[in-house]
């Protein structure tokens, strides 16, 4: 089975749509598990108040999106589980392991006051991974490294101890898969920008998809032509209309005469696909008590699915009963 996660850094974007959450809904089994990781979301300086609506706005998302509302949980319903297991894998890593992630030494090592979690948050997320038994993770490029470690602790735990993990294998997305900013072609569009003139998210209003678009970034040319490298800000538009139509961006840009005609057209496409799930979310967010079971229904079965898992990892490394 298949287990991925979004942290509630931000509000999802068109990038984590086309590039994860449309790919959850419609490529996986009925297996498949999704998780709104917000205790990944507390690594560095956070705020609780908006990190809880941005939990209840992901989860909601992901179903309105069309995951399946039994493959969908938030992280922090098993945290008593997850820290349970973390620790059992602490205890099965070496420091050196966690202090090599390149994550932790661009975001965090060295500096002053840097959380703890930011360390050790690698290891929580393989608790993730091997609480469910998940052998496919979907993951970027950049959370690879992350999935490495979940197999060699798997691997480890069950030489040493046992065998009672599966070992996962990190799935990467296709190339080419990556939404860039609207306003920085250079960049991936992200969650956690600073700037979100080119960030679309999946809820922003029609209106405003418009306007980001109108403003997106081009180039000097005039012809509308698919050259990632050289015109990276057409090939971006031309990247995105295909990903809404399902077509290949080369074949798209012989349609348009012009980057106007061109820009019209992805913010039509861009409002149509994302329309559906805007109109869906505030539905959801309107009745707390629907999210809510979602919410405690998803808690029981990922906890269910774990609870063997962790009772013998317990038992095998000479703890619990
Ligand atoms: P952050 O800035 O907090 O890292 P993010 O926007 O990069 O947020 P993630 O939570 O890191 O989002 O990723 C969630 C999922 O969305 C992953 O599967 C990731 O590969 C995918 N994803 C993120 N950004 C993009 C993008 N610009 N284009 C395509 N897929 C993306
Ligand atoms: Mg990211």
């Amino acid at each position: 089975m298949r287990l991925s996660g979004i942290t509630p850094s931000g509000h999802p974007h068109l990038g984590n749509h086309l590039g994860a959450i449309r790919r959850w809904a419609s490529d996986g089994g009925p297996g498949d598990l999704y998780f709104v990781s917000d205790l990944h979301a507390m690594t560095t300086t956070h705020n609780p108040g908006g990190l809880r609506a941005r939990t209840s706005e992901m989860l909601a998302v992901l179903v309105a999106a069309g995951i399946p509302a039994e493959q969908v949980f938030v992280q922090s319903d098993l945290a008593r589980e997850l820290s349970a297991l973390t620790w059992v894998l602490e205890c099965t890593c070496s420091y050196g392991e966690a202090a090599r992630m390149i994550q932790f030494k661009e975001k965090g090592s060295g500096q002053a006051g840097v959380r703890l979690s930011l360390l050790t948050y690698p290891v929580l997320m393989a608790a993730d991974i091997l609480l469910q038994g998940a052998d496919e993770v979907p993951v970027g490029e950049d959370q690879n490294q992350h999935v490495e470690l979940a197999r060699a602790l798997a691997r480890r735990f069950n030489g040493a101890y046992g065998e009672v993990f599966t070992v996962p294998r990190p799935v990467l997305p296709p190339t080419g898969a990556r939404v860039r900013d609207l306003a920085d072609p250079a960049r991936k569009m992200s969650k956690s920008a600073r700037d979100a003139a080119g960030v679309v998210f999946v809820l922003d209003e029609p209106d405003l998809i418009r306007r980001k678009v109108r403003r997106a970034v081009t180039d000097a040319f005039t012809e509308v032509a698919y050259a990632p490298e050289e015109r990276s800000g057409v090939a971006n538009l031309l990247d995105i209309l295909a990903g809404c139509r399902d077509a290949r961006p080369a074949d798209l840009a012989t349609e348009f005469s012009s980057y106007g005609a061109l820009k019209e057209a992805v913010a039509d496409a861009v409002i149509e696909t994302l329309r559906p799930i805007r109109e869906r979310t505030a539905e959801l967010l309107a009745d707390p008590g629907e999210l809510d079971r979602v919410r405690k229904a998803g808690a029981a079965r990922a906890a269910e699915r774990g609870e063997h898992r962790l009772n013998s990892a317990m038992r095998l490394i000479g703890a619990g009963t």
